[in-house]
């Protein structure tokens, strides 16, 4: 068995790029460098093509049609674009907004921007142990000034994926614009705005196999015909919501990766979840004090967030330094917090503490798998060698009820 380290096992967090990617990009970088808004000449025509094309490929991976598509500089900027757009847009309708609250992160902030400065009012959904948010509790949430419904369709940490269909048909009745964070589930499970009833898709390259610092944004066109007020102005590119001039390899780039998601995603994930599945399942086997986080019906196939009792993110990481990882504890400036994703299921700060995400995909293979279930059990099995916490629950010693002593 032979496998390379460091493995990459943090392909939620960015994705190689695919070289039949690199490949589509390389002629826009030199011979065909014209600028895409160029009418007049040949140059200018050879980007526009590349430019529609990569529209549609993209447009044909999620449901949609080409002029619905808008390109950005990645997801985050795709993700201001619509909330803000819809913000400023619809600012007579009212200020509120209702946002799960396992939503992401540029999400949360772009949400957290608008209460701070602009006044508004969000109502957070919670989601059940299994991440799942219900489309009960969205009807509930909302009111006659709600403009905005909210929910990523898969989580980047725990991978749970949403019922958007049921989520979708509720705003659709009220009559409310569904925007969803779709990152991290484009090209990796299927995605059909018209039957989920989504209005507004955030997506980025750098996910699916394509480049970084390409994006885009669905904006739905009919039933009913979605508004946003540009955040960036300047030429008018881009139906006016969002000038610029196009990034045209990036855009060619993310039109290739759209491609081979569309052609690959069937037989790709299944593929990936049988190496998941053997991922977890050799951990959980070798292992006690265990737990899989998130829902084990409707996840990513290519997510495995487990956290270890008894050993702390941290130390696992350190000890695993052949393996790229990411742990459930995000580091702010000065201190170390747990996730709030893995929080809000439910699960106790010391377990979020001790969660590990693995994310495989495309070039993972089994000989990797099976290299880090070794190291895993290796590396947990001699951290808790050394974790009186550990020692002592195995002692059946009840840790909730033990009086520490202050020194
Ligand atoms: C990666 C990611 C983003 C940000 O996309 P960028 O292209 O890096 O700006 C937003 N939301 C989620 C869930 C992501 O995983």
């Amino acid at each position: 068995m032979t496998v390379n380290t460091p493995i990459y096992m943090d392909y939620q967090s960015t994705t190689p790029m695919d070289p039949r990617v690199l490949e589509a990009m390389l002629p826009y970088f030199t011979n065909l460098f014209g600028h895409p808004s160029s009418r007049n000449h040949s140059f200018g025509w050879a980007a526009e093509q590349a430019v529609d094309a990569a529209r549609e490929q993209v447009a044909e991976l999620i449901g949609a049609s080409a002029k619905e598509v808008i390109f950005t500089s990645g997801g985050t900027e795709a993700i201001n674009l619509a909330i803000k757009g819809v913000a400023d847009m619809y600012a007579e309708k009212g200020r509120h907004m209702v946002v799960a609250v396992t939503d992401s992160r540029p999400v949360q902030d772009v949400v957290k921007h608008l209460v701070r400065e602009r006044g508004f009012e969000v109502t957070e959904l919670k989601v059940d142990k299994e991440g799942r948010v219900s489309a009960d509790d969205v009807r509930a949430a909302l009111r006659p000034d709600t403009v905005l419904v909210s929910v990523m369709m898969a989580n980047n940490e725990i991978g749970t994926v949403q019922d958007m269909a049921a989520i979708g048909k509720v705003a659709k009745e009220a009559g409310v614009i569904f925007f969803t964070d779709a990152t991290e589930a484009v090209g990796k499970v299927p995605v059909d705005v018209q039957a989920m009833g989504i209005d507004l898709l955030a997506l980025t390259g750098h996910k699916i196999y394509g480049p970084k610092g390409v994006g885009a944004l669905y904006v739905r066109r009919k039933n009913p015909r979605v508004r946003l007020s540009a955040q960036i102005d300047g030429g008018g590119h881009e139906r006016g919501m969002r000038s610029g001039t196009l990034n045209v390899p990036g855009v060619a780039g993310l039109g290739k990766a759209a491609e081979l998601c569309r052609t690959e995603m069937a037989a790709e994930s299944v593929r990936i979840a049988a190496l998941r599945d053997r991922l977890e399942a050799g951990i959980l086997a070798a292992l006690d004090e265990v737990s899989v986080n998130g829902s084990r019906s409707h996840r990513l196939p290519h997510n495995l967030n487990i956290s270890f009792a008894y050993v702390e993110g941290e130390s696992m990481l350190m000890g695993l330094k052949e393996v790229a990882l990411a742990s459930g504890s995000a580091c702010t400036t000065a201190t170390l917090e747990p996730s709030y994703v893995i929080r809000a299921l439910g699960v106790s700060e010391e377990l979020a503490h001790s969660s590990l995400r693995f994310s495989i995909g495309r070039f993972t293979t089994a000989e990797e798998v099976e290299f880090v279930i070794g190291r895993v059990v290796e590396t947990i099995t001699r951290l808790r060698e050394m974790s009186p916490l550990y020692e002592m629950a195995k002692e059946g010693i009840d840790l909730s009820q033990v009086h520490w002593s202050a020194h």
